[in-house]
């Protein structure tokens, strides 16, 4: 990796699922961006998030669930930068990079996610844990699977991710006490059926479950809700939800109230013609912060960018409805709701490896073309 070029014709921020979309759409059409163009990453890989839950469940390696990005660079012609963005100065064109400096631009692509948020006070007695960046939260679990597990690990969140984080920790981490705490009701928004089975499922697995319990204070090593202490903890998980970095709100682009930067329906700032947001950086109406939405802002992305580069029209992104959930359950099977029914097993576990193998298979240089 060299050293940051002082103009860039294309910046691409972050390698998350869109940007991983957009390199193989351009490898199967034959575009080429223009000499200069960067992409931007901490770290040499991207991870793909559908597998992280087994991952930690001990059914994946590292190896199977990351992409390396050299490869898809070297095949584009794209410049691979080991760095972050910290900064953005939208009016002005230039991104800053925690280590090289100021970079400028004149097309930017954004798709470098969200992180969970924290609770509100943190006097730093409980050893907090934010499932994402991927890259650090592994690290975290390695460590911890070389004997120095938490006996007492909370988890922050009770969505699809948590669950499955869950049932993957309490496998992988047999002598730890794992404990979900849901802010609403576990799986709230899902369908009813797989509500109760996940539910169900935590509790047969000896996961400790407390629903509608708003966590927003760390103190003495408690987890508290108020002046209301809940449960005694070594390590807290984040899967909470998406939270904004806060460098979108400080560019100057318009932004939404919880600080994602809003785009229209080409995907481009609402307020800046030369930056495209993709995945949960991006306030879009109708899409949702997963995994699934970003890779579908991919395809639009690649024909986007590419259009702005060579003059051609740009189009519409039209955001699918809803999504299915696929959960994971650390022993080969998944959960899933579909067409009215609840199903599980590893017959589901399979289906949904295949899914996520083919993703992999589609998206990794080394393994297609
Ligand atoms: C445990 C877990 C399991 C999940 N499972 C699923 C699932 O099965 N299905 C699903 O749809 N969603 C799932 N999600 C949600 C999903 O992870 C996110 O919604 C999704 O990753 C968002 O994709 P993205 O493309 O916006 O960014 P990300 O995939 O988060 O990628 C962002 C990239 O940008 C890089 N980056 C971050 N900050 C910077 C910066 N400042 N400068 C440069 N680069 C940066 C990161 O290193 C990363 O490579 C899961 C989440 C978790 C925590």
């Amino acid at each position: 990796m060299k050293d940051a070029p002082i103009n860039s014709p294309l910046v691409l921020a972050g390698a998350g699922h869109a940007h991983l979309v957009l390199f193989r759409r351009w490898l199967d059409d034959g575009f080429r961006p223009p000499a200069g163009t960067v992409l931007i990453n901490p770290g040499p890989d991207a991870w793909y998030s559908g597998m992280m839950p087994g991952l930690l469940a001990g059914r994946y390696t590292a190896a199977d669930c990351a992409i390396a990005l050299a490869p898809l660079c070297q095949a584009l012609g794209i410049e691979l930068i080991d760095d972050s963005v910290v900064a953005l100065n939208a009016a002005g064109n230039v991104i800053t990079l925690a280590k090289a400096g100021a970079l400028s631009y004149q097309t930017l692509s954004i798709n470098t996610g969200s992180r969970p948020p924290p609770p509100v006070l943190n006097d730093g007695s409980i050893d907090l844990v934010p499932a994402k960046p991927f890259a650090e939260f592994f690290q975290r679990w390695q460590l911890w699977q070389r004997g120095e597990a938490p006996a007492r690990l909370g988890i922050l969140g009770g969505g699809a991710a948590a669950v499955e984080l869950a049932l993957a920790l309490r496998k992988s981490l047999p002598a730890s006490d794992v404990h979900v705490f849901s802010g609403r009701a576990l799986l709230e928004g899902h369908a009813c059926g797989l509500m109760h089975r996940a539910r169900n499922l935590l509790l047969a697995r000896g996961v400790k479950l407390r629903e509608d319990v708003y966590i927003d204070q760390l103190r003495q090593g408690q987890a508290m809700n108020g002046e209301r202490p809940l449960q005694q903890l070594d390590a807290l998980i984040l899967v909470n939800g998406a939270a904004a970095q806060s460098w979108y709100q400080d560019s100057g682009l318009m932004c939404d109230q919880s600080g994602f930067i809003r785009v229209d329906d080409t995907l481009r700032s609402t307020s800046s013609s030369d930056v495209f947001v993709a995945g949960d950086s991006a306030a879009h109406a109708g899409s949702q912060k997963s995994g699934v939405y970003s890779v579908r802002h991919g395809a639009v992305l690649a024909r986007n960018i590419k259009a702005k580069l060579t003059g051609g029209e740009l189009t519409a992104y039209r955001p699918q409805k809803s999504a299915l959930a696929l959960l994971s359950t650390a022993d080969g099977g998944a959960l899933v709701h579909y067409a009215g029914f609840t199903l599980s097993g590893r017959l589901i576990g399979k289906w949904k490896n295949h899914l996520d193998q083919g993703f992999m298979k589609k998206h990794r240089l080394t393994d297609a073309r």
